[in-house]
């Protein structure tokens, strides 16, 4: 990579998954090293604490599939101040595993079924407006809610891949996965 590039600002972003993906951003292992000599992390839950989605994101890789308020809110935030959006493995790519719920049909079935059906005591619906984010009707894809520049499937994606992503975005091409066995979903 041309150290003569400005330094990018990269973004990972966990919605509805079971951070799988991230575990495979942090198989990338010593090559990390060398994204920190290109890229700042400006927010991503495996490297800061930082609450609030910034401005000016060049590159954001985004997990998970989009199941309650927070999922939505959160994802036009970052849709509205990225440059790039990576829908960032199989659950943001098609719902994948937190997608298996919309086979219930709503959001009340499944909490019904989680929380009544299921109960072995206590049986309650969770209720706390404001402090529990309202579950979507249906989990969605992230393409489903706001546009993506480039799809990165796998569950999760492995390091490899990611890497050639990162690679081409932060050299401001387009990542190239026709390779065999590059897009691959599962
Ligand atoms: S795609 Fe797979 S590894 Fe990634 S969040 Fe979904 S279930 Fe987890």
């Amino acid at each position: 990579m041309s150290a003569a590039k400005p330094r990018k600002r990269l973004a990972t972003v966990w919605l509805a998954g079971c951070s799988g993906c991230h575990m495979s951003f942090l198989d990338l292992d010593e090559w990390l090293l060398e994204l920190a000599q290109h890229a700042d992390i400006v927010y991503s839950p495996v490297a800061s604490d930082q609450k609030r989605y910034p401005p000016a994101v060049d590159i954001a890789l985004v997990e998970g599939g989009v199941a309650n308020s927070d999922n939505l809110a959160l994802l036009k935030t970052v849709r509205a101040n990225t440059k790039v959006l990576v829908s960032f493995g199989d659950c943001a790519i098609h719902a994948n595993i937190p997608g298996m719920r919309n086979m219930l049909q709503g959001a009340d079935p499944v909490l019904r079924r989680a929380y009544l059906d299921l109960a072995d005591s206590s049986a309650q619906l969770p209720h706390a407006p404001g402090l529990i984010p309202e579950l979507l009707d249906q989990v969605l894809p992230v393409h489903e809610l706001v546009p993506v520049d480039v799809y990165l499937p796998g569950c999760p994606p492995s390091a490899d891949r990611i890497r050639t992503v990162l690679e081409a975005l932060l050299q401001d091409r387009r990542p190239d996965l026709s390779r065999a066995g590059e897009i691959r979903f599962g």
